[in-house]
């Protein structure tokens, strides 16, 4: 447990069984759990294949649960006299099913949603019955959608148009006047307070988002000239996602609770105070003001933000607000678990080096041997310096015709190993020299394995984010490899060559020694969080497989729902090619070998069968 962190990261979620299995159990009875590898024995005697998505519907329901109640809690324990209703942002993770879970777990607390355009407020409106809660609409808003939203808002929900740029409000409030409907508004607002962390652009001066001062009181302006002030009920502002440190929230919160105190003095009926998302999730598990982490947890959190906004009201002797906040990640983060398998590895050492070299070797790669042989612990810098010398020069007399590409491929053996020898003894110094300290990793093995980093973990890839990854079984064992991981979309940044820490990022993994005939699976967790909206098609791997599953608290689960993952007639449909010509052309490409002799008739019909098993297969490696 303490060599992946999962008593760290796992939120009491993941822990490890002592038959070395990763068990999921989000109940405080210890029997509850389930161990992973077993599910995904299920899932492949379903006929599943690997990649597949887990979603833990129990996990969900306990998250939406745990940020009301750490804010009703923070609420009471302050006398804070406004309430609590938070609303999950879709575009962290916009699938039918999470859209539907979350709809029908939040209502208890009267949960609702931020829409940021036209096609997340219809996945909204079809989803969401609860009218109690509230529909928060961002982006930027043309007739339409401002129709869509006028018609919610006539059907009973608790709309807010946010107004991010000051043009807005004119079509909002004609659109409402033609619908017969008065829209309630809110303003966006941009904060000088900017958070450290990815997504920092989101918050400060300089935000692409929001409205500055003087918009705001040009809104406040127009609307009381038009008599509509009474529509202004909300401010919003999002700082930014994933922000580490919890100083940043609060001045932010600070900041932003004098503007709303500001628009309740204007004469603006206000009500409503929307912190936008930003509470992180703790991917490390350091607990630190690193990025894939945060110096705070969800129960201080909430305890900041009612404190922060209850100061400045009372200070300005202004009703406490009702709080939104748009907490996407921290909801969804840990529901969902990427499991994959390995395909296979390469390693970097310990070749079969002969005793002696023939007597016609090329002079340098002799003189490599000889470094090879007398690598001692009293020269392991030198013998380093020396082995990349004689690999250079190895290289060039290849690169001119001087040397074989057998004798080039013995030079390689030769040095790796060589490095090998070298790494081996670097525990036996008191100092080991700087240049030498990463030379593990240099010799780290690759493990590929059987997912798209691309479609799958897609911020690993554009913005380093680190998440936590560890083999389902056999944790009670202890991995004998340093490894990093290569996905199988042959693309050199297909590849997590950093991993999590609680003190730095480690630039490899420690997995098991695979074994001839098992199959070795790894998780890769806190995946439920953007991940699946932002994962693309690169090199046409497509949606993986993806189960639900509802554990019931006595050790047993049941599937709730299966979605097949892409197939390859999916992907090259997606990207434009009609599979009726596809199949056309095949076949008269077919026919015309037939015509030229190349194969016969009967061999046209097994590649035609090929070529269809081909299409309604599952886009990754398939056994
Ligand atoms: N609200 C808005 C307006 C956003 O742009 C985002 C995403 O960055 C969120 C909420 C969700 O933030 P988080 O996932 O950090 O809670």
């Amino acid at each position: 447990e303490e060599l992946y962190g999962v008593n760290n990261w796992g939120r009491d979620y993941f822990t490890i069984s002592e038959t070395g299995e990763l068990i999921i159990n989000p109940f405080t009875e210890e029997k509850g759990g389930v161990s992973l590898i077993d599910i995904i024995q299920g899932v492949e005697d379903r006929g599943f294949d690997m990649p597949v998505l887990l979603r833990f519907e129990n996990i969900l329901d306990e998250q939406i649960s745990y940020l009301n109640n750490a804010f009703n809690n923070a609420i009471e324990s302050l006398e804070y006299k406004g309430s609590y209703r938070g609303v999950y942002p879709i575009k962290v993770n916009q699938q039918q099913q999470v859209v539907h879970e979350i709809a029908k777990f939040g209502q208890r607390y009267h949960h609702g949603f931020e829409v940021g355009s036209k096609a997340e407020l219809i996945a909204v409106m079809t989803e969401m019955k609860d009218k109690e809660a509230n529909i928060i609409c961002n982006g930027y808003k043309d007739s339409e959608f401002i129709d869509l939203g006028l018609y919610a808002i006539k059907m009973g929900y608790n709309l807010f148009f946010v107004i991010e740029m000051p043009g807005e409000v004119e079509l909002i409030l004609d659109r409402g006047k033609l619908l017969g409907v008065q829209p309630n508004i809110g303003v966006r607002i941009k904060l000088s307070t900017k958070a450290g962390g990815h997504w920092t652009e989101s918050g400060g001066d300089r935000s692409i988002f929001g409205l500055n001062m003087s918009q705001v009181i040009e809104i406040l302006d127009y609307l009381k000239e038009k008599g509509m002030l009474s529509c202004l009920k909300l401010m919003h502002y999002h700082l930014g996602s994933q922000i580490p440190n919890i100083r940043d929230i609060r001045v932010a919160v600070l900041e932003a609770a004098r503007v709303y105190a500001e628009l309740v003095k204007e004469g603006a009926p206000m009500g409503y105070l929307d912190l936008g998302g930003g509470l992180a999730v703790d991917y490390d598990g350091s607990n630190t003001n690193f990025t894939s982490s945060r110096n705070y947890n969800v129960d201080e959190y909430c305890i900041d933000v009612i404190e922060a906004v209850m100061s400045v009201m009372d200070n300005d002797d202004i009703d406490h607000p009702i709080i939104i906040t748009e907490s996407g990640r921290a909801i969804v983060a840990y529901y969902s678990v990427l499991v994959f398998n390995v395909l296979d590895v390469t390693k970097f050492e310990q070749y079969d080096i002969p005793e002696e070299l023939p007597e016609e070797t090329p002079e340098n790669i002799k003189n490599l041997f000889e470094v090879y042989k007398n690598v001692s612990v009293k020269n392991l810098q030198e013998s380093y310096n020396d082995a990349l010398y004689y690999r250079d020069l190895i290289k060039d007399m290849f690169n001119h015709s001087n040397i074989s590409l057998r004798e080039r491929a013995l030079s390689e053996k030769i040095y790796w190993d060589l490095i090998y020898r070298v790494s081996g003894e670097l525990h036996k110094l008191k100092f080991i020299p700087p240049e030498l300290i990463d030379l593990d990793d240099a010799l780290a093995d690759i493990y590929y394995c059987n997912f798209s980093l691309f479609q799958s973990i897609p911020d690993s890839w554009a913005i380093d984010q680190l998440f936590p990854i560890v083999p389902i079984h056999r944790l009670n064992e202890e991995p004998t490899r340093n490894a990093v991981i290569a996905d199988i979309t042959c693309d050199c940044d297909g590849e997590i060559n950093k991993f999590i820490d609680l003190h730095d990022v480690k630039k490899t993994l420690p997995l098991h020694e695979l074994r001839t005939s098992e199959d070795y699976y790894i998780g890769t967790f806190l995946v439920g969080a953007y991940q699946e909206t932002l994962g693309d098609l690169h090199n046409l791997f497509g949606d993986t497989n993806v189960v639900s599953i509802r554990l019931d608290g006595k050790g047993s689960y049941e599937f709730i729902n299966e979605i097949q993952g892409d197939t390859v007639e999916d992907v090259l449909s997606y990207v434009e090619y009609n599979t009726k010509d596809l199949r056309a052309s095949f076949r008269e490409n077919a026919e015309t070998a037939v015509k030229a002799g190349l194969i016969t008739a009967k061999e046209r019909k097994s590649i035609m069968e090929s070529f269809e098993a081909g299409l309604r297969g599952y886009t990754y490696y398939e056994r």
